[in-house]
């Protein structure tokens, strides 16, 4: 039986796993951790757990949250209800999961770091501590920090943000975002069970700065940091051309998740888009192992109808998003004030907040009802409509 290698046990890999295992395939994911408390805010959007209900539909403990915030320096805060909740997990908790999952569909699981890897007539020799291993095929799922050569994307500086944060024990029902003037990232308070993750990522910017800024943030906002876990790790965000020239996939070899940077570069969500890739990338190995010469064009056309095009979009406006301006203020400052007093924007933002709209679509929306969004907004004001909920700054 043909043997296929998934190196790393994340959600990018084990979902991979979990796919090829049921195709029938023979299946080994080695992960150097297996489940652990990776740096990660831990949330997960409608799009992902309406696609995988398994994600909602466990007995695993995670916090469903349906109130989230926004805040923007000049204009305070505004609450926002969601109509679909986010759901949060400890990341130990949904990698213990997933990599669970993949046991169960026939995947063998092992605890090894792979330290070497190369390329036979028709396959690859493995290289752990132990020994060596062959395989017919590879996955690679190693996450940003993906060391193996010659697979996944080359990372170039402007195709990262650097992301860190706290663990902090405390409580909280609701989600908290902040952003800054002239600051390409954001600040989140995402509640798990037992804790909160409150972290930073911003891109451009020094791991130092970003500390600084967000230990300052959580002074101001009595979040202690005394007895809380620092967490750093590299977020992809990559630019529109490396999108274009990812490496994604090659002479049996795909990448899927961190690995490729599958990360949406406005936003930082990447649990979808592993699990996403890592799905795709096992279906189209599982039906089909022995055309591999045709994978990498079949895997990268795939992705480019299913999310990467709207990512590389999405790559061309994320700088506007939160350095721009829009009527003499920040896009931020105007996205707190439209959501304050406009239904119709409100309406536009819940399904950013579920990810069931694309980046094509909602900038469409946007402007087809700018001028509706913007009457509702003097309107209201003039009739002196109460707006919504904006107390908490
Ligand atoms: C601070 C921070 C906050 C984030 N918050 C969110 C969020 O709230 N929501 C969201 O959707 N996304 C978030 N993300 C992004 C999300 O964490 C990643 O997109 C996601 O974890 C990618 O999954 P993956 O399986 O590709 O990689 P990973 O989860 O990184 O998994 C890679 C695995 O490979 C293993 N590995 C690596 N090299 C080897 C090797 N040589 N041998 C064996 N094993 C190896 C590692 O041990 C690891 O378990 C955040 C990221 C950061 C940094």
């Amino acid at each position: 039986m043909k043997r296929v290698v998934v190196i790393g046990g994340g959600p990018a890999g084990s979902m991979a796993a979990a796919r090829l295992a049921e195709s029938g395939l023979s299946v080994s994911l080695f992960d150097e951790k297996l489940a652990w408390e990776k740096p990660c805010g831990g949330g997960i959007t409608y799009k992902a757990y309406s696609q995988y209900p398994f994600l909602r539909d466990n007995a695993v403990p995670k916090q469903e949250v349906s109130n989230t915030w926004l805040h923007s320096p000049k204009v305070g805060g505004v609450r926002v209800n969601l109509n679909q909740p986010i759901l949060i997990y400890s990341r130990k908790a949904l990698n213990g999961l997933m990599l669970e999952r993949a046991e169960k569909a026939g995947a063998q699981i092992e605890q090894e770091r792979i330290t070497g890897i190369e390329r036979q007539e028709a396959g690859w020799t493995i290289r752990t501590k132990r020994g060596l291993l062959a395989a017919d095929y590879v996955v690679a799922a190693t996450g940003a920090r993906n060391n193996l050569p010659g697979m996944g994307t080359a990372f170039k500086p402007m195709d990262t943000m650097t992301a860190l944060g706290y663990y902090v024990p405390s409580e909280r029902r609701d989600i908290d975002i902040q952003f800054f003037e002239s600051f390409e990232g954001y600040i989140w308070v995402f509640p798990r069970p037992g804790h909160l993750s409150v972290g930073i990522c911003g891109k451009g910017v020094s791991a130092q700065a970003l500390r600084t800024r967000l230990e300052e943030y959580m002074r101001l906002h009595d979040i202690p940091s005394k007895d809380a876990t620092f967490y750093g790790h590299m977020l992809p965000s990559l630019d529109h051309d490396s999108w274009r020239n990812n490496r994604v996939a090659g002479d049996r070899w795909m990448a899927v998740g961190d690995a490729a940077g599958f990360v949406d570069p406005i936003t930082g969500e990447g649990i979808y888009y592993a699990i996403r890739s890592g799905d795709l990338a096992g279906q189209l190995i599982g039906s089909d192992l022995n055309a591999p010469d045709k994978h990498p064009q079949l895997y990268a056309e795939t992705l480019r109808v299913d999310f990467t095009d709207d990512l590389a979009f999405a790559a061309t406006i994320a700088k506007r998003v939160y350095l721009g301006s829009f009527l003499f203020g920040a896009n931020h400052a105007r996205m707190v004030q439209f959501l304050r007093r406009s239904p119709t924007f409100s309406a536009t933002m819940q399904e950013v907040f579920a990810g069931t709209i694309t980046y094509f679509d909602f900038r469409r929306k946007l402007l087809a009802n700018i001028n509706s969004s913007l009457g509702e907004i003097a309107t209201n004001y003039l009739l002196g409509r109460p707006s919504a909920e904006s107390v908490r700054t």
